[in-house]
């Protein structure tokens, strides 16, 4: 039993845009069933999708079953109005607006909600955090919205400090979680979240050519301190490679992350497990 439980069944891993243009006009099943095909030849038997903007991981769910996969999305990425996500998924201006779009991903088959918390990294840029970050009151009150309509809570989450809201404001999962500091391992433990590094996209990228090797490797080397040292203490780490992002194709990403974790001594498998157990709709 292989699981993937961060993915973009959307993509292919060469490119993100030209992936979801394909969908642009009416989701295409043959690319779909394309991706999940390759999932199953890889023995992934678990693909938790991080959603995409244009339902191609919501028709996936109703597919995934032929292919012998235990299929879970959000449908899309839930992000705030002028914050990182709009490539992702769908934009609230206030928490009225939240609340309408988790009803909605609810009417289209989620079986948890994804937020975008932060940005992500701009490897032109020392990695740097792009972008404004959800505050600590915000997410707490967006956890407990979805957590009322029986939801768990995915959060796409970088930087030390926007990891301890994240986790104080009761998310399920962090998902990347670079630049951690140690004080983040506590707020794991007493949480019970699950760490999915996602460490294939960054790893991945190294001796391509398109970044710094030295600061793809600097970030790495942040995250990786805090991630093993998390891991001996009991944090609960999955196996999420961020499929369908570049440089990470379905099926061998997910071999990739299992590899790169693998090699720090991480097993993935109690996490992994978790992230099974948590993110389904009650
Ligand atoms: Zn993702």
């Amino acid at each position: 039993m292989k699981f993937e439980c961060h993915g973009h069944i959307i993509s292919d891993g060469v490119s993100y845009r030209d992936s979801m243009a394909r969908h642009k006009n009416g989701i295409d099943l043959s690319l779909i069933r394309n991706n999940l095909n390759l999932c199953s030849e890889h023995g992934i038997t678990f693909y938790r999708d991080g959603g995409d903007k244009f339902m191609v991981s919501a028709a996936a769910k109703k597919l995934a079953c032929e292919y012998g996969i235990d299929y879970r999305t959000p449908v899309y990425i839930i992000h705030k109005k002028g914050y990182y996500g709009q490539l992702y998924g769908r934009a609230y201006d206030d928490l009225k607006g939240y609340i309408c779009l988790v009803r909605d991903a609810k009417t289209q088959g989620a079986d948890f909600i994804k937020i975008a918390a932060t940005g992500i990294l701009d490897f032109d840029n020392d990695g740097r955090i792009t972008g404004p970050s959800l505050g600590f009151d915000e997410l707490k009150e967006m956890v407990k919205i979805a957590n009322g309509e029986g939801f768990a809570v995915m959060a796409h989450v970088n930087g030390a400090d926007n990891i301890k809201n994240a986790l104080s404001a009761g998310v399920n999962s962090i998902e990347h979680g670079f630049w951690p500091d140690m004080d983040v391992i506590d707020y794991f433990l007493q949480t019970g979240a699950i760490w999915v590094p996602t460490r294939a996209t960054v790893r991945n990228l190294i001796g391509v050519g398109r970044f710094s090797d030295k600061v793809l490797l600097r970030i790495l080397e942040a995250q990786s301190q805090v991630l093993l040292k998390a891991y001996k203490r009991g944090v609960l780490i999955a196996s999420g490679s961020d499929c369908g992002a570049f440089m990470v194709p379905q099926g061998k990403g997910t071999n990739d992350e299992y590899a790169i974790l693998s090699a720090m001594g991480i097993n993935p498998e109690r996490g992994n497990r978790a992230v099974a157990e948590i993110f389904k709709y009650v």
